[in-house]
């Protein structure tokens, strides 16, 4: 079959690789619909990350072509939606709801193929009620990981009705961070942006303004919107320095941060934390958790997350669309193998 590889920093190449085929009992192989590009895979293409060789991809929606003797619930012939983490989903923190933490958590990987193998399928993945009409299969695939991960981070910053939510990063999972708070009930939704296309998308997914400054000028700008005191909720979706200190400091004392940005060399100042009085909580998004509601919310057509793509390619040239999202031409861009 063919699939993405990514070979060193910048070099992605779509290139045969062996078909998947069941290792424990308890797996699944589908048949990949769409794939797509997540902002995390630009950590290692721009060789923050070293990968080397490595299959690339962890978002999907597929049919299920084959199962493990142990599988019982997901059956072949089901079109699923999964979590890029697998998980068994019996375990206690998965009946928690920290899924992406289970106990046999494993990491899914190299769903930008043909074929893919799905490790724990009956606690992963989640058929929908039936083949879905194609234009549903982006939103479905948006719900494998970004929106699933802006939806955890909306309801890991708290927000809800008469709340002040806002966002910092204005990629794929910020903009369905602004959908999932407008969702949830907040009252007023502000995104920080400089880019024209992401300010429209976010403004039609939900948000009520827009700040262009960025870090301690952006909270300046937030605090005037609210009376000084910063936002009730505030959901961190880039992972950087400065990202995550915006967050802290947009945050009023009492409030909650969701962040969900992969942390890279984050380290948080004590003193200021202890005064800030801010509830953090975060990390990787147990999608699983909610997958059931989004998968309802995409069928019955109550929200369209699939508007974040805004480039579609085929497979074979996945190397145009990773080069197209690390030069900001492009939000996200999906796969159809
Ligand atoms: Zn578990």
């Amino acid at each position: 079959m063919r699939g993405v590889v990514m070979h060193g920093p910048g070099d992605v190449r779509v290139q045969d690789r062996e078909n998947p085929r069941i290792i424990e009992p308890t797996d699944a192989i589908i048949k990949v619909a769409a794939a797509c590009v997540c902002g995390s895979d630009l950590w290692p293409y721009r060789g923050v990350d070293e990968f080397h060789d490595q299959p690339m991809g962890h978002e999907y929606v597929g049919v299920v072509e084959q199962i493990g003797d142990q599988v019982e619930d997901i059956t072949i012939g089901d079109f699923v939606v999964g979590s890029f983490f697998a998980s068994d989903n019996t375990c206690e923190i998965c009946r928690a709801g920290y899924q992406s933490r289970c106990v046999h958590a494993e990491l899914v990987g190299g769903t930008q193929a043909q074929r893919a193998r799905i490790p724990l399928a009956d606690g992963t993945l989640v058929a929908t009620p039936g083949m879905p009409d194609a234009d549903l299969i982006p939103s479905l695939l948006t719900a494998s990981d970004v929106l699933g991960t802006g939806w955890f981070a909306a309801v890991a910053a708290e927000a809800g009705p008469g709340k002040t939510v806002a966002v910092v990063g204005d990629g794929a999972v910020g903009l369905l961070g602004v959908l999932a708070a407008r969702q949830l009930g907040a009252e007023r939704i502000v995104i920080f942006s400089r880019h024209a296309d992401r300010q429209k998308l976010a403004t039609e997914f939900g948000a009520t303004d827009l700040i262009i400054e960025r870090g301690d000028e952006g909270v300046a700008k937030l605090k005037e919107l609210n009376g000084g005191l910063g936002a009730h909720s505030v959901i961190e979706a880039v992972g950087t320095q400065e990202s995550m200190m915006q967050a802290i400091r947009a945050t009023r004392p009492g409030g909650h941060v969701g962040y969900v940005g992969v942390s890279h060399d984050v380290r948080l100042p004590g003193e200021e934390l202890f005064f800030s009085g801010v509830h953090l909580h975060g990390g990787p998004a147990p999608v699983r958790r909610f997958l059931p509601e989004l998968i309802r919310l995409i069928w019955d057509r109550e929200i369209n997350p699939g508007r974040v793509f805004d480039l579609e390619l085929p497979l074979e040239e996945a190397a145009q669309g990773y080069k197209a999202m690390d030069e900001r031409r492009a939000i996200k861009t999906l796969l159809r193998p």
